[in-house]
């Protein structure tokens, strides 16, 4: 559940502020790299768009560093099916139904239905399936249902009449991920985790039934498998592993993962692999458990990678991970400049607001790298995360701590992709503009680093207390975010920073703070559609935050709203009282989770995090559309290219850099495609 996202809206100062050159030491990407000519973005349809990233320092690598990269991303490639299925049970159909029009379709290429659909199509392959990739809702084809008829008997395109239905009625499956707290959650959720007449309750039941009291070292029970029910109406996990569900996928990614294997830079890393490998072939959870633990181990690595059943965001009950891969390189120079707020961990802990008896008195484990994405898959493709914290499993963060890393080269992708025309449209005052170009990328790093390493490191639960997970249920998620957020936006405004040497003055702090607030109370509202309130946990957490401190703050006139010329505008007029006010909420959110106060969790979210005014909502989206820049954005992967010798050994790996979309969905499509259509 740690993970952070830049999509542009989110964290609009790193992207929107236009300034490449700030931030931490950028010389990663001082190689032979051309950055000026490179093409950033390249394409852009519906509320999305696609931009490419470069791996800077590849060509430093030795040539078992790249033979590694080489095998750890086709592992994770080829079980990217994986992902399309449990988003939704047609998916896959879908998909290759949509491949073979692309692909073989005669008839005429253009034209206003032609364009909907290849529109409707790219929407589809970004989401990994047919709902949207954020807001959950299903995507609506703009084209008559009789054309999508035609194209599919005329490219012998296989996609059943009971699927077409459901593409073009917007009651049926309407909402991947639902989050609607009158609704049963399972039921209203259309991703395919669970059996289509199985209920929240009995999950909760089947659940509780398994927990072991007093476990210290408990599984993650439910992460790696579907619940259904049984033959005799007993509800069973089907288990995601080589001979079960999704083994054909599962089996392919061993292959790669045993080269890889043979490859490792280290024991520890050699270790991590083999009990990866371990299980996907059994599905025991207790392997899982030893694989975090090696791989947390596993320090000392140029390469990297996430694999797995990892996040449950996609899960309505937060227990089935979704899969996904991503490799990585370090980047040595930039993970320096930032260690030094690792270095301080204790000091940041020591100094936070929180009650006494929710601080740690030893902060465990925490490592912080900038890392350079060398190839993403499943859940964190095409649509990335910007930043992890992993695993996931508290007790194994406790014990044996966590590894954070900041995408480096992803982040550096944004920012050279974006300009200024969301600033000007939302910022309150020139002040505020020029804060945001000056300091919004260092700012933004300086956020991550903060929200990975202290945020999610910080705090302790009173002892007799069950996790989050079983004492917030499906507030745990936005509460963790929020508090992650609250830890770093305590520490921007503290003189400790400059101290410190990671920014030059607390001129930096005040724009995370502009940005956030402006972001929570206003701009993103931008990606909601009219008359939707706020699901999304990030999303609401970042708008309980600004909406509390606001509220709070009007005493003081701390944020005022301003209108002017029929614009709304948030200005922040006491950074000082607002800091205090984001420590009274950090001490009042750790309290929530170290006591697991449902209910007081339960309304704060509730209460400031999900309703909506209609008329700013109306306003933004109006305003919005001043700026052409959609408000999503995701990623080519580049494409690596083993060169081998007379005798097929590998020679050397070279980096393409693909740039159409479509193309690389295709070959995909074709090349790492292992499961069956129904699963
Ligand atoms: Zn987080």
């Amino acid at each position: 559940m740690q993970r952070s996202f830049l999509a542009f809206l989110a964290l609009p100062l790193l992207l929107a502020c236009g300034s490449p050159g700030a931030g931490p030491d950028k010389t990663n990407t001082a190689d032979t790299l051309a950055t000026d000519t490179f093409k950033w973005e390249v394409d852009q349809f519906g509320d999305v768009r696609i931009l490419r990233y470069q791996v800077p320092g590849w060509e430093q690598l030795s040539l078992q560093q790249k033979k590694l990269a080489y095998y750890l991303t086709m592992a994770g490639l080829s079980a990217r099916d994986i992902i399309w299925d449990q988003n939704y049970r047609h998916n896959l159909t879908v998909r290759r139904a949509l491949e073979t029009i692309i692909k073989d379709y005669k008839g005429e290429r253009s034209g206003a239905e032609w364009d909907a659909f290849m529109t409707y199509a790219k929407e589809i392959f970004f989401a990994n399936g047919i709902h949207h990739h954020y807001g959950m809702d299903k995507f609506t084809p703009e084209f008559p249902r009789a054309y999508m008829d035609t194209l599919v008997a005329a490219s012998g395109a296989k996609l059943p009449k009971e699927v077409v239905d459901i593409l073009f009625d917007p009651a049926i499956d309407a909402k991947k991920v639902s989050l609607d707290k009158d609704k049963d959650l399972v039921l209203a959720s259309a991703v395919n985790f669970y059996g289509d007449d199985v209920n929240a309750k009995e999950v909760d039941a089947f659940y509780t039934a398994m927990e072991v009291k007093g476990d210290t070292t408990p599984l993650s029970y439910g992460l790696n498998s579907k619940l259904v029910r049984g033959k005799d109406g007993k509800l069973m996990e089907r288990t995601w592993k080589i001979g079960g569900m999704y083994g054909a996928a599962l089996q392919e990614s061993v292959k790669w993962l045993e080269q890889a294997m043979d490859v490792a830079e280290n024991d520890q890393q050699r270790k991590a692999i083999k009990l990866l490998i371990e299980y996907y072939r059994t599905g025991d959870l207790k392997t899982w458990d030893d694989f975090n633990v090696a791989w947390v181990q596993d320090t000392a690595g140029t390469v990297d990678f996430i694999q797995g059943f990892v996040e449950v965001y996609n899960d309505p009950l937060g227990k089935r991970g979704s899969y996904e891969s991503i490799v990585e390189v370090n980047d040595p120079i930039a993970t320096k400049s930032m260690s030094v707020i690792q270095e301080n961990a204790q000091w940041f802990e020591d100094h936070s607001p929180l009650l006494p008896e929710h601080k740690k008195k030893k902060v465990v484990g925490i490592t912080y790298r900038f890392i350079n994405a060398v190839g993403e898959s499943g859940d964190a493709a095409p649509s990335t995360p910007i930043g992890v914290n992993l695993p996931n499993a508290d007790w194994i963060r406790k014990d044996h701590g966590s590894k954070s890393i900041s995408l480096g080269n992803i982040i550096d992708a944004y920012d050279k992709s974006s300009g200024q025309s969301s600033l000007k449209e939302f910022c309150y005052d020139q002040a505020e503009i020029d804060r945001a170009v000056k300091y919004g990328s260092l700012a933004g790093n300086l956020h991550t680093a903060l929200h990975e390493v202290v945020g999610h490191a910080s705090g302790q639960i009173e002892p007799g207390i069950g996790g989050p997970d079983a004492t917030l249920k499906s507030y745990a998620s936005t509460l963790e975010e929020g508090r992650a957020d609250l830890v770093a936006l305590y520490f921007m405004m503290d003189p400790k920073m400059v101290e410190l040497g990671v920014m030059p003055s607390l001129d930096a702090g005040k724009a995370e703070y502009d940005g956030y607030i402006r972001n929570g109370l206003m701009v993103q509202l931008r990606r909601l559609k009219m008359g939707k309130q706020v699901e999304e946990a990030h999303m609401r957490n970042r708008q309980w935050v600004s909406a509390w401190v606001y509220e709070k703050g009007q005493p003081d006139s701390v944020i005022v709203k301003v209108e002017r010329d029929g614009k709304t505008y948030f200005h922040i007029r006491d950074y000082d009282k607002l800091r205090t006010l984001f420590g009274d909420l950090l001490r009042e959110v750790q309290r929530i989770k170290s006591q697991g106060d449902f209910q007081a969790g339960h309304d704060l979210v509730e209460n400031y995090g999900v309703k909506v005014d209609p008329t700013l909502h109306a306003e933004i989206l109006k305003r919005a559309e001043n700026i052409k820049t959609a408000p999503y954005a995701g990623f080519i992967q580049p494409r690596l290219l083993p060169v081998t010798d007379a005798n097929g050994n590998i020679t050397d790996v070279k980096v393409e850099y693909p740039d159409d979309f479509v193309q690389q969905m295709l070959e995909y499509g074709e090349k790492y495609s292992f499961l069956p259509a129904v699963n």
